[in-house]
C-alpha cells in the first residue's frame, strides 16, 4: 500500500498537509529528520503513517503521560495497534503490552525518557526490530527551551542497543539554539530539515516610526479604538504604569500587568482580562503564560523587545481565533538604550560575578549565611553597577551550587547561604568564553529586531527566514507589502532573473561557504560590482579577480543599474551587508537558494539601460580561459553534445554536424567564450550559423562557468 491510500485508509485524510508528505518520504528512506512545526501542524501523523508501512516497532519518546495516552487512545481507534508504557498502569497492563511487543503486535510503543532506566523494558525491546525512534517534544533536550528535561539527555544511550535505527525529533520551537542543541544532543547524521507553518496569515505586521512618547501615544490610541481588544507590551514597569495610567485617563477599559505588582493585583488583572471583563491589558513580557484569551486584535510593542523570538510569540497571541488582526511594534532608535541595559544586566561578567561571591563571603557569618539585599550589595561594590546583573550573577552563583537562596520567617529579604565556603572566588567553575558567547548570542539577536524595523521587505516573510523556514512568499497583508504599488513590485523578466543569479554567483564567488552552507564575505560591494563589470582597476587585478569565472560576466550592465540592484537585494534578503571595518557583502541562504534557481522573490527593480556596445568588448572568459587553461572541459562538452542532439532532434533528425561539427564543440568547450562577436573567430562558426546557433551554446558556456567552475 502507498503513503496516500495509507493515510485515506488508516486517518481518514484525503490530502497531505505540506509537508507531510516529504517528511514521510524521508522517514522512509531511513533519513533522520529534524521537523520544526507549529503545535496543531500535524507532526505526528509524520511518524505514525511510517510506522505501518515499515516492519518493526517505532518507539516515540514523549514527556507527559496524557499526551501519550490521548495520542494512543486515537491511534486504536483508527485500528492502528499502539500502546503506551507508563508508570500509571499496573504491572499487569504492562505485562500485557510487554508480551505484544515481543510478540511484533505494536507499530507503536509510547514511552517517557525515564522509562530507558527500566532494564527489564530494554532488553525486550532490543530483542525487536525498532524501525524508527521519533522524539516529539525535542525541544526538551535543549537547555535554551523552556521546558528542558535533563531526563531527554539520556535518550541517546539506547540507539546503539535497538541497532542504530533512524531517528526523528519533532518540535514546535523554532528558534536557532534550540535546533542546533537538539541537532548535537541526538547526534543526528545529516539529517534532513523541515521547519514550516509558522506564519501567522491573519495577522498584519506592521512597525511604525515614531519620535517621541506622545506620537507614541497617538498610535495606541488609534489602535483601540479601530481594533478594540488587545495587548500593550512594554519595556519596563514604569512605562507599563505610563501608558496605563494613559490609556484609563481616556476612559478605556484596560488593565496593568507586571512583576512589580502584588499577586493579588496580577492575577485579577490576567484573570478579568481573560473573562473578557476589559479589553486591553498593559504588561511586560512577564504577562502571557498561559494567555490564550482568541479574541485579541492587536498586540503592540510601545518599545522593541529585546528578541524577535520574544516579538513572534508576543505578536502570536493576536488573532487565535482566525480573525484579521494586527501587530505594531513602535520603533524609536532611542529604544534600543533599554534593552542594552537589559542585556547587560542579563549577561554579567566573569568579574562581576566573582566579586559577588567574594563579598557574599567576605559579609558572611560563622554559619556562612548573609542577608544582603541587591541594593546593599550595590551600594558595597560602588554604585555604577547594573542592579539587574547582580541579580543574575546571584542566580549564577545558585545556579552551580556556590550559594543557596533562602527565606527568612517573618522578613521580606531572603537570606543566602555560602555552600562552597573553602572555594575562593578566582577559581569559581566559570568560563569566560561561555559567558561571552551568550553576551553575543543576545547582542545578535537585538540587532535582528532592528533589522527587523528597518527592512522594506515583507515583514511575515522577514521573521519566517530568521526562523529558518524558507520558501515562503510575500504575505500581501503587512504594511511593506501594502505600500508596495503593484507595477514597482513584481517578478523580474527571464532577462532580470538571469541578471540576478549572475550577481548573486558573482557574490558566492569572492565569499567562502561554510561546512553549515553559510557564507562569509570577503569583499565589499563596490570590488564585487568592479569584478562582475570587468573593470582592468588596479585593485581587481592586484587581487587576481579577474582571473574569476564571474569577472565581467555582468559587463553589458550600467554601474548604477548593478548598484541599485545590490540595494534592492539586499531589501529583499537575498544579499547581506556584514558590518565591521569594512562592510562586506555575502549571500543569505535564500539568496543561496536564488541563485541556484530555487527560491521565488519579487523586487523593486530598478530602471535598466544596458552599456551600448562598440566593437568587441575584451573577453573576459577567453582571456580567463586561457590564462589558466586546463584544456578540453569536458563536462561541458557533453552538455553542448547533449544540447545539439536536442536541436538536431528537433530539425526532424538532422545531422549533427549540420548544426556544429565536434571540433567547434571542442573548441568552445576549451576556449569557453560568451561573447559572440569573439566565438565566431572559432574557424567553423559561420555568419549564419553564429546567429542560428550560437546564443543557445554560448548560454550554456555561461552557466556552466556560473555554477559548475
Ligand atoms: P502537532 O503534533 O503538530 O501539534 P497533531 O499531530 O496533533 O499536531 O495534529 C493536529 C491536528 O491536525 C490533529 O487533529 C490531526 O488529526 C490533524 N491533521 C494532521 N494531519 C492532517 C491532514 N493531513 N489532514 C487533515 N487533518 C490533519
Ligand atoms: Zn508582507
Amino acid at each position: 500500500m502507498d503513503i496516500h491510500s495509507t493515510l485515506k485508509q488508516y486517518f481518514s485524510f484525503d490530502v497531505f498537509r505540506s509537508p507531510q508528505e516529504e517528511i514521510i518520504q524521508g522517514i522512509l528512506s531511513q533519513r533522520d529528520m529534524m521537523v520544526i512545526m507549529p503545535t496543531g501542524g500535524g507532526k505526528s501523523l509524520c511518524y505514525q503513517l511510517p510506522a505501518l508501512m515499515q516492519d518493526g516497532v517505532t518507539l516515540v519518546f514523549s514527556p507527559l503521560i496524557s499526551l501519550m495516552k490521548d495520542q494512543v487512545d486515537t491511534l486504536k481507534a483508527r485500528g492502528i495497534p499502539a500502546a503506551a508504557l507508563n508508570s500509571s498502569l499496573g504491572a499487569q497492563e504492562q505485562d500485557a503490552i510487554h508480551r505484544e511487543l515481543t510478540e511484533g503486535k505494536l507499530k507503536l510503543i509510547y514511552i517517557a525518557p525515564e522509562r530507558i532506566r527500566n532494564q527489564y523494558f530494554m532488553e525486550l525491546l532490543s530483542k525487536v526490530k525498532v524501525s524508527l525512534i521519533a522524539i516529539d517534544e525535542a525541544h526538551c533536550l535543549s537547555q535554551w527551551g523552556h521546558d528542558f528535561r535533563p531526563e531527554y539527555m539520556h535518550i541517546p544511550r539506547v540507539f546503539p542497543m535497538l541497532g542504530n535505527p533512524p531517528v526523528a525529533a519533532f518540535t514546535a520551537t523554532a528558534t536557532p539554539e534550540v535546533k542546533l542543541d537538539i541537532q548535537k544532543s541526538l547526534q543526528l547524521r545529516n539529517p534532513v530539515e523541515f521547519i514550516s507553518g509558522f506564519a501567522r496569515a491573519n495577522i498584519s505586521f506592521q512597525v511604525d516610526q515614531v519620535d517621541s512618547e506622545l506620537d507614541k501615544y497617538g498610535k495606541i490610541d488609534k489602535l483601540v479604538q479601530q481594533w478594540k481588544t488587545g495587548i500593550v507590551y512594554c519595556a519596563t514597569r514604569k512605562s507599563v504604569e505610563n501608558v496605563f495610567m494613559n490609556l484609563q485617563d481616556r476612559g478605556y477599559s484596560v488593565v496593568s500587568y507586571h512583576g512589580g505588582l502584588d499577586e493579588k493585583s496580577r492575577s485579577f488583572a490576567q484573570e478579568q482580562f481573560m473573562r473578557k471583563k476589559f479589553d486591553v491589558a498593559v504588561a511586560t513580557n512577564a504577562f502571557g503564560m498561559g494567555i490564550d484569551r482568541s479574541d485579541i486584535r492587536f498586540v503592540a510593542h510601545f518599545e522593541m523587545p529585546g528578541s524577535i523570538e520574544a516579538l513572534y510569540q508576543e505578536a502570536g497571541r493576536a488573532g487565535r481565533d482566525g480573525d484579521e488582526s494586527v501587530y505594531k511594534l513602535l520603533f524609536n532608535y532611542a529604544d534600543k538604550r533599554v534593552q542594552e541595559f537589559f542585556l547587560e544586566g542579563s549577561n554579567p561578567g566573569k568579574m562581576l560575578i566573582t566579586q559577588v561571591y567574594e563579598l557574599l563571603k567576605d559579609s558572611s557569618d560563622e554559619k556562612n549565611e548573609v542577608h544582603l539585599s541587591i541594593d546593599e550589595i550595590r551600594e558595597l561594590l560602588g554604585k555604577r553597577v547594573n542592579p539587574m546583573a547582580i541579580g543574575t550573577a546571584i542566580s549564577a552563583l545558585a545556579k552551580k551550587r556556590n550559594i543557596e537562596r533562602f527565606d527568612v520567617p517573618g522578613q521580606r529579604k531572603r537570606g543566602t547561604r555560602i555552600l562552597t565556603p573553602r572555594v575562593l572566588g578566582y577559581s569559581l567553575d566559570l568560563s569566560d568564553k561561555e559567558l561571552e558567547e551568550k553576551k553575543r548570542r543576545d547582542e545578535k539577536k537585538l540587532k535582528a529586531v532592528i533589522d527587523f524595523a528597518y527592512t522594506s521587505s515583507c515583514r511575515q516573510q522577514w521573521i519566517l527566514r530568521y526562523f529558518g523556514e524558507a520558501g515562503s512568499s510575500a504575505c500581501g497583508n503587512c504594511d511593506s507589502c501594502k505600500n508596495r504599488t503593484v507595477s514597482t513590485f513584481r517578478a523580474g523578466t527571464d532577462d532580470e532573473a538571469l541578471i540576478v543569479k549572475k550577481l548573486l554567483s558573482g557574490i558566492a564567488r569572492m565569499s567562502d561557504q561554510l561546512d553549515d552552507g553559510s557564507w562569509v564575505p570577503s569583499f565589499g560591494r563596490n570590488k564585487i560590482i568592479q569584478c562582475l563589470l570587468g573593470s582592468r582597476a588596479q585593485p581587481i587585478l592586484s587581487f587576481g579577480l579577474d582571473k574569476l569565472s564571474t569577472y565581467g560576466i555582468l559587463s553589458d550592465e550600467k554601474k548604477k543599474y548593478l548598484e541599485n540592484l545590490f540595494r534592492e537585494l539586499e531589501r529583499e534578503g537575498l544579499i547581506q551587508t556584514v558590518e565591521g571595518e569594512f562592510p562586506m557583502v555575502s549571500l543569505t541562504s535564500h539568496g543561496s537558494r536564488v541563485m541556484f534557481g530555487k527560491g521565488d522573490y519579487s523586487l523593486n527593480w530598478p530602471a535598466r539601460e544596458t552599456a551600448v556596445l562598440i566593437g568587441s568588448r575584451p573577453n573576459s572568459f577567453l582571456v580567463n580561459a586561457s590564462d589558466n587553461s586546463q584544456g578540453l572541459d569536458e563536462g561541458l562538452l557533453k552538455k553542448m553534445k547533449d544540447k545539439r542532439a536536442q536541436l538536431a532532434r528537433a530539425r526532424g533528425g538532422a545531422p549533427s554536424y549540420t548544426i556544429f561539427p565536434n571540433k567547434v564543440l571542442e573548441r568552445l568547450a576549451t576556449d569557453k567564450p560568451t561573447d559572440v562577436e569573439i566565438a565566431k573567430q572559432i574557424p567553423g562558426i559561420g555568419e549564419v550559423k553564429a546567429r542560428k546557433f550560437l546564443p543557445t551554446f554560448l548560454k550554456i558556456v555561461k552557466e556552466h562557468l556560473i555554477f559548475e567552475d
